[in-house]
């Protein structure tokens, strides 16, 4: 067949990091359209409000993608250790965990970055590739879908034809819609607050966590020594808390975290973020795939939406260079089916383990309480079993793509690093 030109709607993160593995990739041979609706993303000087807890495969996807080193120089932190904690009990006590990346042999559990760093660095990394295009302030309004080709009509007026079209286009992606996919899903009637706190003790490169009844608290580290806060709530609870003035903010996050960070002294901007899960019926049609937010939207109780994300786009990346390989057509539908497979299990049971934990957690009935109580407890006094979760909150678990496993990249492997 001739050389496929695939476009990329939507150029958030997992969008431009599929741009990037394809772009950088010597084996696939055609054209990249990326097309974003909003403007390239800005750096400014302060952080952005908006951080994502990238695990090690992330690193890994972004490092491929050409983007890991710009990221690494700027403004990340790692975070070497997790504290977990019912709302009843204290770190450190029965009823908390608490995970060491230092158990599996590794440097971090993770890294704190913000979402605009991140697609900043692919950004940068996707204009010097030659066989990609990425074209800002450039919406998609309508979609046709063929056996042979797809049509993408631009805002302009403009028709772009391509041999597969990619949605990347966030959790309300209009090409799904386009594309009549159903998705099943509900709100969890939450927005989670966000903002960056300084806080009277230092957060020791530690994520913290605090399950309340009304949501959990979570605070980041930050590279700057503030950590950032995802505090999730009711819709009514989180308002209120968008219109309290800073000092009565700190106060209300002071006694909801216990005072484990001491005094809460600043904060800076607040927004609050709706809150839900959503999972594509069908990852694909003919000439047309979901990735990332588009297939799939999760609560960020353990930071792994993005994650996710990176892992479909690795892994798309890979079913469609095997499947020129051998010769097929990487926009027919059997093709795009062996992705599917791929990524469904592994994203449906996380999105049904998070949902599972947020139900068990944010409620206060006594009798749910001793059971959290225990399972942390529990899991706290087991090695093997805080072993396991910590591999899986580095995206360690799961039929994980070449690029993060195995020799076709060499300095990619993840195998030796964590034990
Ligand atoms: C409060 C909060 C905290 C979170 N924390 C974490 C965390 O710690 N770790 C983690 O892994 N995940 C986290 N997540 C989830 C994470 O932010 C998302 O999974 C991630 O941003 C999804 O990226 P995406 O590229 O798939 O979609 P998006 O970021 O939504 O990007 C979609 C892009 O498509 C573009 N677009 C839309 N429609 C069109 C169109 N018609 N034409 C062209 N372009 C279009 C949009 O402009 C946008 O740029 C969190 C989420 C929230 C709400």
């Amino acid at each position: 067949m001739n050389a496929p030109t695939i476009c990329i709607v939507g150029g958030g993160m997992v969008g431009c990091a599929l741009a990037a593995l394809l772009g950088r990739d010597q084996r696939y041979p055609g054209a990249v359209v990326l097309l974003e609706a909003g403007d390239p993303p800005a750096l400014k000087d302060d952080y952005d409000l908006r951080v994502v807890a990238l695990a090690t495969t992330s690193q890994r996807v972004l490092e491929a993608a050409g983007a890991w080193r710009e990221i690494a120089a700027t403004r990340i932190s790692p975070y070497r250790e997790m504290q977990v904690w019912d709302a009843a009990s204290k770190p450190g006590f029965p009823g908390s965990v608490h995970f060491s990346a230092a158990e599996v042999g590794a440097a971090a559990l993770g890294h704190i970055v913000e979402n605009q760093l991140v697609r900043h660095a692919l950004w940068r990394s996707l204009a010097g590739m030659e066989r990609v295009s990425v074209r800002s302030n450039c919406r998609v309004d309508d979609l046709r879908l063929g056996d042979g080709t797809a049509l993408l009509s631009l805002a302009d007026g403009e028709v772009v034809d391509c041999t597969l079209v990619v949605a990347a286009d966030g959790a309300s992606s209009p090409i799904r819609e386009m594309a009549e996919i159903e998705t099943t899903g509900w709100s969890y009637r939450q927005k989670a607050v966000v903002t960056h706190v300084q806080s009277q003790l230092p957060h020791r490169e530690t994520a913290w966590q605090r399950f309340l009844p009304s949501g959990p608290l979570a605070f980041l580290p930050l590279a700057d020594g503030r950590s950032s806060v995802v505090w999730s709530n009711t819709v009514g609870g989180a308002d209120r808390l968008l219109g309290l003035s800073d000092k009565e903010f700190l106060g209300e996050l002071e006694a909801a975290s216990d005072g484990t960070l001491g005094r809460m002294l600043a904060c800076g901007q607040r927004a609050a973020f709706p809150l839900r899960l959503l999972h594509a019926r069908n990852y694909c049609r003919q000439r047309l795939v979901l990735i990332g937010d588009a297939a799939h939207a999760i609560h960020p109780l353990a930071g792994q939406g993005v994650n996710l994300g990176f892992l479909d786009a690795a892994a798309l990346h890979e079913t469609l260079v095997k499947a020129l390989q051998a010769g097929e057509d990487p926009g027919d539908r059997l093709v795009l089916r062996r992705y599917e497979r791929w990524r469904k299990g592994d994203n449906l049971a996380m999105l049904a383990a998070m949902d599972g934990i947020k139900r068990l957690f944010s409620n206060d009935l006594p009798s749910l309480a001793r059971i959290r109580g225990l399972g942390l407890s529990l899991v706290n006094a087991l090695p093997p079993a805080r072993k396991a979760f910590v591999r899986r909150a580095m995206g360690m678990s799961g039929d994980l793509p070449e690029l993060l496993t195995g020799p076709a990249h060499p300095g990619y492997g993840l195998r030796e690093e964590v034990r």
